[in-house]
């Protein structure tokens, strides 16, 4: 028997419609309906990837105003990067003039070994920025914990969608970097990741090969409901799927025990009869890593083979971090001069301080991110302490990154005094607009300005306010003791601050007394 408050099936389609229009009606993602090709986002297609004419060397020279040494790798990627997107283009032409007939061309995905920090997603992301290209990254180990390998693998794809505000053909140029490849080998010594490595590894061929991902998620209902909605309001039926074939992969890792392995092969080699090999000086291993070392490793054949360009990124030495301190148009320095700057304070480097940083970095051995380290520990402090504190400079020199607390312990000492000088200045100003308002000339003491100080810190009290309040009566008193201006100034001591009411009607009564002979004043007790 059917439950009367649970509506028929008709009606159900008719009222989740109803939802679904209200909820999705201006949420729909731009591009949504359209042909691939027509972007309708044209803040992000402005360099059009098909207007691409760089040379290498063009890219590898802006790739040398941010990212220091590499060279090798800004050469390699900047030849494989000309290449994929001249391929790109030559296809567009074609398509244009109606040629289909298949044509060979071996992709030029990218593998970039290296340690921790020295460049490799910087190169990668820099070039898409000048290109003009959405780029994604990932990690490889991100996807073997899911459990939905080639779902999550996917995600990449829809990513650089949303990257490119949802214009398709840009998507479809986008380039893909997954780092910590090494992570996903599928090495006996690697127990119980074996499995799920190989899972990523052929996930991740699929994609690099050509394929067609879906441009929503099997997974997302919503989304799959949101693309029958759009084609229910008349929409054209965009395309459903967006193609692998023209997005570049690079993709990246430590792969620590590689050494080993290239070192292990050349010395067999060497003591076998094959070819003379190269040592270590002439090249060094990080750039004789052969497709088999890599097998060795645990990569699947088929993984390294869709990687076909190769590079070494090398570690970075203090010198070299020092450089990317001084030179690079990306340096961190800039970043925390400008942190400072917002608070108007002036931040110098000097250049002790650069040489005991990048010292410093280099033993953390993170490769430029121990420069963010090092300098996050040291000045941290100094940017919570510093602002509002009045100071407008700050000389990072050698003995501030050798000894931060106690430069900064100095620094407060020193911005003590500059407040104090502040204070006793306000304090001498309002005398002297006493005598301007009040025709009394009035002076303090030494002394009485440093009670003055301490009694303004002590209440938190500004100094101008604090003196209209000790001295609210002082106008009246004073002019009472009937002193021309020539007589000189009235000095108050240490007492007229400590008890001014005191004060003033002792000075009242001495006043009248050393007076009364004169009979200028008359004397009430007479
Ligand atoms: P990884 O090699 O692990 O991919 P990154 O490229 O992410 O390292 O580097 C981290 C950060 O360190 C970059 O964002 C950049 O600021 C800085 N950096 C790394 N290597 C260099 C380099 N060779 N020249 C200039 N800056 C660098």
């Amino acid at each position: 028997m059917s439950d009367p408050s649970i509506p028929g099936p008709e009606e159900l389609q008719r009222r989740l419609q109803a939802m679904l229009q209200s909820a999705f009606q201006q949420t729909d993602r731009p591009g949504e309906g359209q042909a691939a090709g027509e972007p309708e986002n044209a803040a992000v297609a402005d360099g059009d990837v098909f207007d691409f004419d760089l040379t290498p060397r063009e890219i590898k020279a802006h790739l040398d105003r941010f990212v220091i040494k590499q060279d090798e790798a800004k050469k390699v990627l900047s030849v494989a990067v000309c290449d994929h997107y001249n391929h790109a283009k030559f296809l567009r032409g074609r398509e244009r003039r109606g040629e289909v007939a298949p044509i060979e061309y071996a992709k030029q995905n990218v593998l970039v070994t290296g340690p921790t920090g020295v460049g490799k997603t910087y190169l990668v992301h820099h070039i898409a920025e000048l290109i003009g290209v959405p780029f994604v990254k990932a990690d490889a180990t991100k996807f073997s914990e899911t459990g939905y390998v080639g779902g999550d693998v996917e995600d990449l794809v829809r990513e650089l969608v949303q990257k490119a505000g949802g214009d398709l053909t840009l998507a479809e140029h986008g380039i893909i970097y997954i780092d910590e490849v090494d992570k996903i080998a599928t090495s006996s010594s690697l127990v119980g990741r074996d499995v799920s490595g190989r899972g990523v590894q052929t996930a991740l061929l699929k994609l690099m090969e050509e394929t067609e991902v879906p441009l929503r998620n099997p997974m997302d209902l919503a989304g799959q409901m949101q693309a029958v909605m759009a084609v229910q309001r008349g929409g054209k039926p965009g395309p459903q799927t967006i193609n692998t074939r023209s997005i570049l992969f690079v993709v990246s890792g430590a792969f620590p025990r590689l050494r080993e392995i290239v070192e292990k092969r050349r010395h067999q080699a060497r003591i076998g009869f094959g070819a003379p090999v190269p040592d270590e000086e002439d090249n060094p291993w990080q750039h004789d890593v052969t497709t088999a070392d890599l097998v060795e490793y645990g990569m699947e054949a088929e993984f390294v083979g869709r990687l076909p360009v190769r590079v070494a990124c090398d570690e970075l030495t203090a010198p070299d971090l020092r450089r990317i301190l001084t030179e690079s148009e990306g340096s961190i320095l800039r970043q925390y001069e400008r942190s400072f700057l917002a608070f108007g304070i002036e931040a110098v480097f000097e250049d002790g301080a650069i040489d005991r940083i990048a010292g410093l970095a280099a033993e953390e051995k993170t490769g430029a991110r121990g420069l963010l380290t090092v300098c996050e520990r040291i000045l941290r402090d100094f940017k919570f302490e510093l602002p509002g504190s009045g100071a407008t400079s700050l000389r990072v020199d050698a003995a501030l990154i050798d000894r931060p607390a106690e430069v900064l312990a100095k620094l407060r000492a020193d911005g003590c005094d500059e407040r104090v000088r502040a204070l006793r200045r306000t304090a001498e100003e309002f005398a002297a607009r006493f005598e301007h308002t009040h025709g009394v000339a009035l002076r303090f003491a030494p002394e009485a300005l440093d009670a003055l100080v301490d009694l303004a810190m002590e209440r938190r009290q500004p100094m101008r306010e604090l003196c209209a309040d000790l001295f609210k009566d002082f106008e009246f008193g004073l002019r009472l003791l009937h002193r021309p201006p020539a007589s000189g100034p009235v000095v108050l001591p240490r007492e007229a601050v400590e008890q001014p009411d005191k004060f003033l009607s002792e000075l009242v009564v001495r006043a009248y007394r050393s007076d009364s002979p004169d009979e200028t004043t008359p004397d009430p007790a007479s």
